[in-house]
């Protein structure tokens, strides 16, 4: 039997980084919300990301700060913030991989970097490093790059997604779209039925990342947001599972204005670190077929380390594409994204980054509404749950020691 119709004041769709982020700092406004997720929550982009909090800094690799890199300068403070515990999103208990990021240059664009970073812009952003603070990994002599320390963080993503699930887990239900039905009015969505309960929002939110599409689609047929549609950024990513130690956080320069090669590293229940492997490598990836990646990868880390063994590692490709809004020529977006028409709220946070500036944006389009709180919810306890979602390095080296 369903219970009566739940009329939360806001209906977030989709829970990655965006709408777990959204529905924890909208609940601390005083809304009601509830969050329905087709799959499992953060498993689509957010988990797969390297979790780097940066500053934009690796955006000025070309020589000048962009307006992309001027605009998430401000994100790791701000998540240092939230990870302190202040601020409208609490996330405190967070694990933070690494208080800060390394650039490396293989040695070729070492002058470039050198008159780059000496720059006034980038005062107290970013320092030289002397050898005895280098990484472990590039610490063995026949090293001749130069390393830089960025202000970025990097912060374990499991942990990440626990920490915004935990404060609101029965508000995050699980939508079967072969089973539910969403019903689109002139005004945005009326309502959707879920296992036999009725929700009908005051406001909803398409958080639902490459998902925004369909959703855009249906939207669009009530005559909503015509204008909109999304981008897919496809990758081909690396993993590397090996003994060797040597945890890297760091973007390796190249001579083109992105980093040639992104490296985080991630722990797994025997032990062995990841080495988790993006940047152009990925980008580039995307033209060959897995055995070309599996090569590149290969010979990329026998380019930049000569002195790591890597011939006992264990290698997975991982293809998965970025959703954003779309932009002209498939460039990145500068900043989260959030627009609103009537009761229809669209958004892509474009980078894990930029979450707070997403919920800046949201709220401020809330605001617009006059939207005011309603009654407290109380969601039914047989509904059912949107389960968690783990990184994709301990579904794809399963089994492997
Ligand atoms: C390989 C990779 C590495 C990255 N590294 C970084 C990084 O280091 N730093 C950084 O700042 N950014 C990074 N990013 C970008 C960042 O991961 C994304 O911008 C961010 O995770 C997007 O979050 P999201 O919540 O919009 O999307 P997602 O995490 O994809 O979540 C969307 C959710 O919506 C669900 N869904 C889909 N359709 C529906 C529907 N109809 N109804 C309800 N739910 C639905 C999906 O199942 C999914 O769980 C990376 C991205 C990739 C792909």
């Amino acid at each position: 039997m369903s219970s009566a119709t739940l009329k939360p004041d806001i209906l977030i769709l989709g829970g990655g980084i965006a709408g777990l982020w959204l529905i924890n700092q909208l609940q601390s406004r005083g809304y009601q919300c509830l969050l329905l997720e087709t799959d499992t929550l953060g498993g689509a982009q957010t988990l797969a990301s390297q979790g780097i909090i940066h500053g934009g800094l690796k955006y000025a690799l070309g020589g000048t700060l962009s307006s992309e890199s001027e605009s998430i300068a401000g994100m790791p403070d701000r998540w240092r913030q939230a990870i302190a515990g202040h601020g409208p999103v609490d996330l405190s208990g967070v694990q933070v991989l690494s208080e800060t990021q390394h650039l490396w240059s293989a040695g070729s664009v070492a002058s470039r970097m050198t008159t780059f970073f000496a720059s006034r812009m980038l005062r107290g952003r970013i320092e030289k490093l002397k050898r005895p603070g280098f990484p472990s990994a590039l610490a063995d002599p026949r090293f001749k790059g130069q390393v830089y320390r960025l202000d970025d963080l990097v912060v374990n993503t499991e942990s990440l997604l626990d920490v915004l699930a935990a404060p609101v887990r029965p508000r995050l239900l699980h939508l079967d779209l072969s089973r539910d039905t969403l019903v689109w009015g002139e005004n945005g969505l009326q309502a959707v039925e879920l296992a036999g309960q009725r929700i009908e929002p005051r406001v909803t939110v398409l958080a639902a990342g490459a998902g925004n599409a369909d959703l855009l689609e249906r939207a669009h047929k009530a005559h909503l947001f015509k204008a909109e549609s999304s981008q897919s950024r496809p990758l081909k990513m690396m993993l590397v599972k090996h003994s060797l130690g040597h945890r890297l956080y760091a973007h390796c320069v190249g001579t083109s204005n992105k980093p040639r090669l992104t490296v985080t590293s991630h722990e797994m229940p025997d032990g062995d670190l990841v080495w988790y492997l993006g940047g152009d490598l990925a980008e580039r990836g995307v033209q060959r077929s897995d055995a070309q990646q599996l090569q590149a990868a290969r010979d990329e880390l026998a380019t930049l380390f000569p002195w790591l063994d890597f011939s006992a590692a264990g290698f997975a490709v991982l293809d998965v594409a970025r959703a954003e809004p779309r932009q002209h020529g498939l460039s990145k977006p500068d900043n989260a994204y959030a627009r609103r028409e009537r009761n229809l709220i669209v958004t892509w946070p474009t980078k894990l980054t930029l979450a707070p500036d997403l919920g800046d944006r949201v709220e401020a389009l809330i605001d617009e509404t006059d939207l005011t709180p309603g009654p407290a919810l109380t969601v039914p306890e047989n509904l059912p749950l949107a389960p968690l979602g783990t990184p994709r390095w301990f579904s794809l080296f399963e089994g492997t020691h």
